[in-house]
């Protein structure tokens, strides 16, 4: 029987809730997609078991349709230290050290790459999406927390450890909030989607009830009925932001000073041509691009100032770099 498709990688982003899949050609063409719980409360080794369960059904997928699986691309969170294939470390699928290159490899018969899912999402942005005509590109994920890659010349830098790109760990503000990390003032603890949700919810706690005639009216910053708020999401207080209601401007100002003082530390240290912003707040358009442009350009001296674009793979990002690094093993053997 002849065989009618081509090569393919076999693709997985791990996240908390769920594994994204797919099947990438050589040509950095999607020939299929699939999705898959990740069931992170049922512990490390259930997850992968889970894993290389959902590998191998790929595979067999692959061959169902006739084409050639020849490498497997996983990327996963946390701390990954890629040449020695290993999840080093991550909260929200309990991995601490666990050899999954060599796990995957050996069930699968396959050359596997361990990566990490922000620095893949950042290697498809920089070679196949909105940072494709740059060498040097800085891709910036801004969701509940905020990490980056550094993607130079095709390559995302991994760092010594494997921890490479924890942008919003900088510090920006001294006296801030306190990170998750523990400490005060780093940048996800102000710009990140939780924290622009957290600090409106402040900002708006006690706007409520009474007005000066006396009668209780619901507050215009109340997402519904009763004492219990739904929190307002950060889109929504991007959108509030922009329709020029006060609380929601103010916290929109400072997440993108915040941003702003990140970018600017990023450019002092890499140097970019272009600066990619992905992850759900990016989506906030002109919003987020017009004021973080200019707050940018005030901060940058002697620097030359990057270009700022929103990513465009969406959340197709990690699978597609997990892809990259899957087949770029078969030209380095
Ligand atoms: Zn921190």
């Amino acid at each position: 029987m002849a065989v009618t498709g081509g090569t393919v990688a076999v693709a997985l982003d791990v996240g908390g809730t769920s594994i994204k899949c797919a099947l990438v050609g050589t040509d950095g063409v999607v020939r299929h997609t699939e999705r898959h719980p990740t069931h992170a409360g049922r512990g490390p080794g259930t997850v992968v078991e889970t894993i290389l369960t959902v590998a191998e059904g790929l595979t067999a997928k692959a061959h169902a349709d006739g084409l050639t699986p020849a490498a497997l691309g996983i990327v996963v969170p946390g701390v990954v230290d890629e040449a020695r294939g290993l999840a080093v470390w991550s909260a929200n699928v309990g991995f601490r050290d666990v050899p999954l290159r060599d796990l995957a490899a050996t069930r699968l018969g396959l050359p596997t790459a361990l990566g990490h899912d922000v620095r893949a999402g950042g290697l498809a942005e920089a070679r196949l999406g909105a940072g494709r005509d740059a060498g040097q590109v800085l891709f910036v994920a801004i969701g509940t927390g905020i990490a980056a890659a550094h993607v130079v010349a095709g390559t995302a830098a991994t760092g010594a450890h494997g921890a490479a790109g924890e942008l919003g760990h900088i510090l920006v503000r001294p006296h801030g909030p306190v990170c998750g990390c523990g400490r005060p003032g780093c940048l996800e603890a102000i710009a990140a989607a939780s924290a622009v949700a957290r600090r409106y919810a402040e900002l708006t706690a006690g706007s409520d009830p009474a007005h000066h005639d006396g009668t209780r009216s619901e507050s215009r910053y109340a997402a519904g009925p009763g004492p219990k708020r739904t929190m307002v999401t950060a889109a929504e207080v991007a959108a509030r932001a922009a329709a020029g209601e006060e609380p929601a401007s103010q916290v929109w100002r400072e997440a993108v000073d915040a941003l702003a003082d990140g970018l600017a530390t990023a450019q002092a240290l890499f140097d970019v041509e272009t600066v990619v912003l992905g992850g759900g707040l990016a989506q906030a358009g002109a919003g987020l691009f017009d004021p973080l442009h200019a707050a940018l350009r005030d901060r940058l001296t002697f620097h030359r100032e990057p270009r700022l674009v929103p990513a465009v793979l969406g959340d197709e990002a990690g699978c597609l770099g997990a892809a990259l690094l899957a087949l770029d093993q078969l030209e380095t053997p």
